[in-house]
């Protein structure tokens, strides 16, 4: 598809939702669902419908585990070159088809073509990095302490896994795992969000021209995501969860995992604090408070939920973010003007809305925006709110839309009071140009990851994940593959005796 100035024209729009598949792929073909029922795909900005597709029943879900059961033994024994390199191809293809996943990502999710083309770079890395990591996997041979017997570690692939994502990055959150699993020798069913399951088709037909044989990946997009999932859980031959998501729904599947003693991983919900001190470089932390807030739409687990600024620079920064985010343009993802696109659903955009009007009823002072835009789609204005009290609801919930609370603080003890007093632990910012601070708030922030000085941490080379009730497992780096690695150790006789 070339990227003429007008593209994408309507008719761009259409020959792509037609050249998609919309069955469930399980065992390698396309199908209906068993009871021939569909699920509609929205376009956020508009209302209407996309397109209609197959939505997978409890059948079909155990279907999609068979074949994936079945394929376990043959994945597992392929040459780690030979996994390695269809992931190589497979960064090639996404990379090549950039445009034709960004306006996909576009039209079922909302965000502008912009951010779509950075999450198509951000997920296609996943496929690289891990190509490189397939070919990696190792163990360890010992001597045992007494010289006597000889110890033997290897690494195995876990087995089938099951794997829900989110909606608010279709492309990423599925290739986070996928890549992983791939290169471990594990194969997998899929289970997309209902509000955008498209990318994952896309995707699913490129892993397939990449060369992935039939039942490695099985994708059931499905209305009865509960209905669905569950009986897999439930299944014993089933040997890993990885669930993207909100916290509630992990909990849940965290219980029904407990029964099978399945392994988990959990990435779920965020409140991250963005702290800026008063020896910040305010451009910066404007910078970074703009991308750690607005990326997405504020539709992201690491959105800077609680913006801490210390009391004598506050007037100065809030001025700066009002005068910033006013500036951002609403529109379409596929205008070119676009800033920020709709928020995905009207759920959402009740959910934010509330929240905002709660915390003028808690004190806040509504500095920018503060409502949704009357047209078609589901648009909420950018909204800045000032003297936030600690104690309001905003700062305790996911606000998931393009709306900064800021909050002050007068001391570097408060300020990492405020900023741990949540139950999740995903990601937090600072801002400050006192390394000695730096590396103290590196120590005493409850999260999994750290942004000094940046208002942005994902990169595929870096583990990803949180503590407390963010999760648990990390995705990227080093330690992506460890999730789809079992350990086994092999005690040796001694060779003398
Ligand atoms: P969600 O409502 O928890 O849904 C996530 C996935 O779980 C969807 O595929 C959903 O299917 C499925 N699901 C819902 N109920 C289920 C059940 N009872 N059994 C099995 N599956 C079920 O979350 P969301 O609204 O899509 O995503 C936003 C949340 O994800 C936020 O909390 C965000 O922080 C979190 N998130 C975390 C990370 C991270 O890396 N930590 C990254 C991105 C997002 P349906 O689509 O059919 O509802």
């Amino acid at each position: 598809m070339s990227i003429a100035s007008t593209w994408p024209t309507p008719d761009d729009e259409r020959r792509l939702l037609a050249s998609l598949e919309t069955g469930l792929f399980i065992g390698g073909h396309w199908r209906a669902s068993s009871d021939s029922s569909t699920l509609a795909v929205e376009d956020p900005s508009t209302g209407k419908v996309l397109l209609r597709i197959s939505s997978a029943t409890p059948a079909d879900g155990m279907a999609a585990l068979d074949a994936a059961v079945t394929a376990q033994p043959g994945w597992a024994a392929t040459a780690p070159r030979e996994r390695s390199e269809i992931l190589r191809r497979a960064f090639e293809a996404v990379t090549a088809r950039a445009d034709d996943f960004a306006l996909l990502m576009t039209l079922e999710m909302g965000k502008p073509l912009a951010e779509s083309r950075g999450e198509v770079a951000y997920g296609a890395e996943f496929l690289r990095w891990f190509s490189e990591e397939a070919a990696r996997i190792s163990g360890r041979f010992a001597i045992a302490p007494d010289g006597k017997t000889r110890l033997l570690v290897m690494k195995r692939p876990v087995g089938p896994s099951l794997f829900i994502t989110p909606w608010n990055f279709p492309l990423a959150m599925a290739t986070r795992k996928i890549a992983p699993a791939i290169a471990a020798g594990c194969t997998m069913v899929l289970k997309p969000a209902a509000l955008t399951p498209l990318t994952s088709l896309l995707f699913a037909q490129v892993l397939t021209e990449a060369g992935l044989p039939a039942g490695v990946l099985n994708v059931i997009q499905t209305e009865k995501a509960g209905a669905v999932t569950g009986p897999i859980i439930r299944d014993s031959r089933l040997r890993k969860l990885s669930f993207t998501g909100s916290t509630p729904v992990g909990k849940r599947l965290i219980a029904d995992a407990a029964e099978q003693v399945l392994r988990v991983s959990m990435e779920l919900g965020g409140n991250a604090p963005l702290l800026v001190f008063d020896d910040a470089d305010l451009d910066r932390a404007v910078d970074g408070a703009m991308l750690a807030k607005l990326r997405n739409g504020g539709e992201a687990c690491t959105a800077a939920n609680r913006i801490l600024v210390h009391d004598s620079i506050a007037a100065e920064f809030s001025t700066r973010l009002v005068e910033r985010m006013r500036a951002h343009t609403l529109a379409r993802g596929t205008d070119p003007a676009s800033k920020i696109g709709p928020l995905v659903d009207q759920a959402t955009r009740d959910k934010v809305h509330e929240l905002v009007t709660s915390a003028i009823a808690d004190g806040a002072t509504l500095a920018l925006g503060g409502a949704a835009v009357d047209a078609p789609g589901y648009f909420y204005e950018p909204t800045v709110l000032t003297d936030v009290p600690a104690s309001a609801r905003i700062l305790r919930e996911e606000i998931f839309g393009p709306v900064a609370p800021i909050v002050t603080f007068s001391t570097e003890e408060e300020a990492i009071r405020l900023a741990n007093d949540t139950e999740y632990g995903l990601v937090a910012y600072a801002f400050t140009k006192d390394l000695n601070r730096g590396l103290r708030l590196a120590e005493e922030l409850d999260v999994g990851m750290f942004g000094l000085n940046t208002g942005i941490v994902s990169n595929p080379a870096a583990p990803f994940g949180g503590v407390k009730q963010s999760g648990m497992g990390r995705e990227g780096g080093f330690e992506g593959i460890e999730e789809y690695l079992e350990t086994r150790y092999v005690g040796i006789a001694d060779p003398y005796a």
